[in-house]
């Protein structure tokens, strides 16, 4: 366990799809030298197949036991989807915009498809994911080479680039399928939680571009942060699959109310909820039924009395409340180090041959 723990808690009753927050991550560290295909950060429908294909089947996390489960590497081919380009050249000889190749599968290939009969009781709602930078992470245990590694200033999961062999345990080892294999380094590589931004006091790319405003970020332990009080104060963002035994850091405000259902002549079915509680207590557990309930509560409550502490902290009027990184923390961390003004805390991740900064 780390000294002090960074979070980040997402609202999903704001969550409009739009991946903002997917090109920001992506523009930033992925589109490039091998990591086309990983999406550090992913928003997908649920239900549907997710990013990798079916991520939740793929093994990895823990049993009750705290034993590590086995588990498998995505097939870039099916489960990731093979990234495509489109032919911009040939748009001006007059062919139809297109992509260069035939693609059969990718990230987002099912959204907005969800679940039930439309316009009867069909629904969906987006989940946006990142690693969960856990406190017990399953990369971390599967790793034979020690290369994976948690910081102890802020909790944020890293790869030591220089140990790091290309093995891949780590893959199957995180329930979250949130580690990709770069095959033109032979490295493995991840969501760093934009550690270079932190550290000067910036959220995660991701979160400062969300125009949802759906997400928060903070230390667990900061009691003024707003992730605190999501989290511990008013209990309301709880992790997604806890029962994986990873310990995940990034929680979420689950979905509070659906629209009604129709019945076979048009009319709405009172007091129905198109999303069935159960499938949101296997996402987030049996808490999310409070939850839900208190969300609802307090929903009333701001919208009658125009009171409620725990709306106006999710509605998020001023974007940078919702922000708490502490930059004087990290100043100290750093000169404690002995480390050149503005150098970051921790160079292992940035060491490797094969990153540039050494
Ligand atoms: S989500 Fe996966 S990759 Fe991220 S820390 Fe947890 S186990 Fe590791
Ligand atoms: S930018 Fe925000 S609202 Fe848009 S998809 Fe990402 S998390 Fe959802």
């Amino acid at each position: 366990m780390s000294k002090r723990q960074l979070a980040m808690v997402m609202d999903l009753n704001k969550c409009i799809g739009c991946q903002t927050c997917t090109v920001s991550c992506k523009t930033q560290w992925t589109n490039r030298e091998g990591r086309e295909y990983m999406y550090w950060n992913n928003v997908e429908t649920y239900p549907g197949s997710g990013y990798p294909k079916n991520w939740m089947k793929l093994g990895g996390g823990f049993d009750k036991n705290g034993d590590l489960q086995p588990g498998v590497v995505p097939n870039l081919q099916s489960d990731y989807g093979v990234p495509w380009d489109f032919n911009y050249e040939s748009i001006a000889e007059g062919e139809i915009f297109k992509p260069d190749s035939e693609p059969s599968w990718g990230p987002n290939w099912d959204e907005d498809e969800g679940a039930g009969v439309f316009p009867r009781d069909n629904y969906f709602f987006y989940i946006p994911r990142i690693c969960n930078h856990c406190t017990n992470p399953g990369c971390l245990s599967a790793c034979p080479r020690d290369a994976v590694f948690k910081r102890d200033e802020d909790g944020v999961v890293l790869i030591d680039l220089k140990k790091c062999q290309g093995y891949r345990y780590c893959i199957a080892g995180c329930p979250y399928k949130k580690i990709y294999f770069n095959p033109k380094i032979s490295k493995s590589q991840k969501c760093i939680l934009c550690f270079p931004r932190i550290e000067k006091g910036l959220p995660p790319a991701c979160a400062q571009q969300c125009v949802g405003r759906i997400r928060f970020v903070g230390f667990l332990d900061d009691e003024d942060s707003q992730v605190y009080k999501l989290v511990k104060k008013f209990k309301v963002a709880l992790p997604l699959r806890d029962d994986y035994g990873t310990q995940p850091n990034v929680y979420y405000v689950p979905p509070s109310k659906a629209p009604a259902k129709f019945d076979s002549e048009g009319k709405v079915i009172e007091g129905s909820d198109r999303i069935p509680m159960e499938e949101l207590e296997m996402l987030f557990g049996k808490e999310v039924r409070r939850v839900v309930k208190t969300l609802n509560i307090e929903m009333k409550n701001k919208k009658e009395k125009g009171e409620s502490e725990l709306m106006d902290i999710l509605i998020a009027y001023n974007h940078h409340d919702m922000f708490r990184l502490d930059n004087d923390y990290y100043q100290k961390t750093a000169k404690e180090k002995g480390n050149k003004p503005f150098d970051l805390i921790d160079r292992r991740y940035i060491a490797g041959k094969h990153t540039k900064g050494e």
